[in-house]
């Protein structure tokens, strides 16, 4: 592999600073390595090589000629497929955007593009986000770069994918109940879900509006701090955007690099006793779990146990409101306005007809099984039991977290309840996958900032575990002095030691 692959994106931003490489060179190198080794990681649903290295190029000369660029300049970046790229496929893995062309760039996008990141493509995902495997994408089965034969989480799988196997040194991701956290945490990777409303949603399809945040995917804790910065800040484009300025946040990762000296002394960690074991927490898991509280012990921090009652009901609530949000939010693919359109094998032909036949062909049955018990929910009759109390439950949850956040500066939890399952293994039981989630769904309820680190392998399948912080809202900042902190004491970033770094690329 080329030795320019292994390096974090902030090294990279340092050399390409420093003249020792160009953009291009950078570019072409992690084109060469998409082109060598997607074959069987299969992360990319659309490669855009051109487009990239027209970029690289632009960065290079407005470098050479002394302007004054971006920290990030220069460094290739892949999107997940469901955040818009003027003018580039973008299908969120559903065959019902086949072949649709956004019109606009999402605000993250812009973003990257005026600081000048090459765009290497879109990354596979489950189809609309609804998933935790990557299994759902209507086109192609992503793997896990640890182990060709297990998951690669999800939805954002392939975002996951592609920076675990050193095809991208960053991504973006969404998280609407955990789709960068828990990607992050089975390849041994960083992905971090920002407080809500501290990036703009513009330009995401939506999923469900109110859980949905656009977020970094990265192979270090200050990388993904980096580009968070980045993509944050306000956008009157998005009704729910916060106006405030962008907290220092990669400074903040640099601030605790120096583990001996007890960088968290002073700070609360607070486990959270539903979600740190228990019933369905594979036993690797809480043992890498529980060493990761010793490292913190030792950067100086102060281990609590704190009790949030309703977390046992978070699940529950998320399975009913993301439902309703999805179910009114995917109405708008009614065959006429993007994507495909499908007229019905009989009949006549009426705007209702053609909307039938085209969902009927355009969805796959996850996003159809969730639109149904979405409209469910809200129907006129069930809509108080179901919907209004699952409300009630997201308050509560909101209670429980300032409660907690009282006693502790910071919450931890492992980030999934296992390491990457084998493909196949829950698809036919989808209660069974939605169980994944039970650490990382409480934090969408909420609007806090959550990240997932690696921390260690588990011992009975050699496989990535991830550790979750989560902060109280807008102190995304403290969870990533924690989390760098972390990554510091426990020694080179768990990324580096992925066997994809091995393998045979001309095999
Ligand atoms: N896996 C969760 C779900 O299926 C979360 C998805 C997401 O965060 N987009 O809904």
């Amino acid at each position: 592999m080329n030795e320019l692959l292994a390096k974090s994106a902030l090294e990279l931003a340092d050399m390409l600073a420093a003249g020792e490489v160009t953009s291009v060179e950078l570019t072409e190198a992690c084109l060469e390595r998409i082109e060598k080794v997607d074959g069987k990681v299969r992360a990319f649903l659309f490669v855009d090589a051109e487009g990239a290295l027209e970029t690289a190029r632009e960065v290079d000369a407005r470098r050479a000629a002394g302007e004054k660029l971006h920290r990030l300049a220069g460094v290739p970046i892949a999107i997940k497929d469901n955040i818009v790229v003027r003018g580039k496929p973008t299908t969120c893995a559903s065959k019902i955007l086949e072949g649709w062309l956004p019109p606009y760039d999402a605000t993250v996008i812009t973003k990257i593009k005026e600081a000048g990141l090459p765009i290497l493509g879109k990354t596979n995902m489950d189809e609309f986000a609804m998933g935790s495997s990557t299994e759902h994408s209507a086109y192609q089965t992503t793997r896990n770069p640890w182990d060709l034969e297990r998951i690669p989480g999800g939805s954002g799988g392939g975002s996951a994918a592609a920076v675990g196997a050193f095809m991208a040194p960053l991504a973006l991701g969404s998280d609407t109940g955990g789709s960068i956290r828990q990607p992050a945490s089975v390849t041994g990777t960083v992905g971090a879900k920002p407080t809500y409303g501290t990036v703009s949603r513009y330009g995401l399809v939506a999923m469900a509006s109110s859980l949905d945040q656009i977020g970094p995917v990265a192979r270090t804790v200050a990388d993904a701090a980096a580009l968070q910065e980045l993509i944050g800040g306000h956008d009157r484009f998005d009704s729910t955007s916060l106006d405030e300025p962008v907290p220092a946040l990669a400074r903040a990762v640099a601030s605790v690099s120096d583990a001996a000296a007890k960088p968290l002394a002073g700070k609360r960690i607070g486990v959270i006793e539903e979600i740190a074991g228990g019933e369905g927490f594979q036993a690797g898991v809480v043992a890498q779990f529980d060493k990761a509280l010793d490292a913190l012990e030792k950067l100086g921090a102060e281990i609590v146990r704190v009790s949030c009652p309703s977390m046992d009901y978070a699940l529950g609530a998320y399975y009913l409101i993301m439902p309703a949000e999805v179910s009114s939010n995917l109405a708008r693919f009614d065959g006429m306005r993007y994507g495909i359109r499908v007229e019905p094998k009989e009949g006549p032909v009426t705007a209702e007809t053609v909307m039938a036949a085209t969902r009927e062909a355009g969805f796959g049955d996850e996003v159809k099984r969730r639109i149904i018990l979405g409209t469910h929910v809200l129907s006129a009759g069930y809509y108080d039991a179901y919907y209004g109390n699952a409300q009630k439950v997201r308050t509560l949850v909101q209670e429980d977290f300032a409660q907690a956040f009282a006693k502790a500066d910071v919450l931890v939890s492992p980030t999934a309840p296992t390491t990457a399952f084998k493909f196949g293994e829950k698809t036919d039981n989808p209660m069974e996958m939605y169980l994944n989630d039970v650490a990382t769904i409480p934090a969408n309820l909420a609007g806090i900032p959550g990240i997932s680190i690696p921390v260690g392998v588990a011992a009975e399948d050699g496989m990535p575990v991830g550790f979750q912080i989560l902060a109280p809202a807008r102190a995304d900042q403290a969870m990533y002095e924690v989390a760098g902190a972390l990554e510091a004491g426990l020694g080179e970033p768990l990324a580096s030691r992925c066997p994809a770094a091995d393998w045979k690329e001309s095999e």
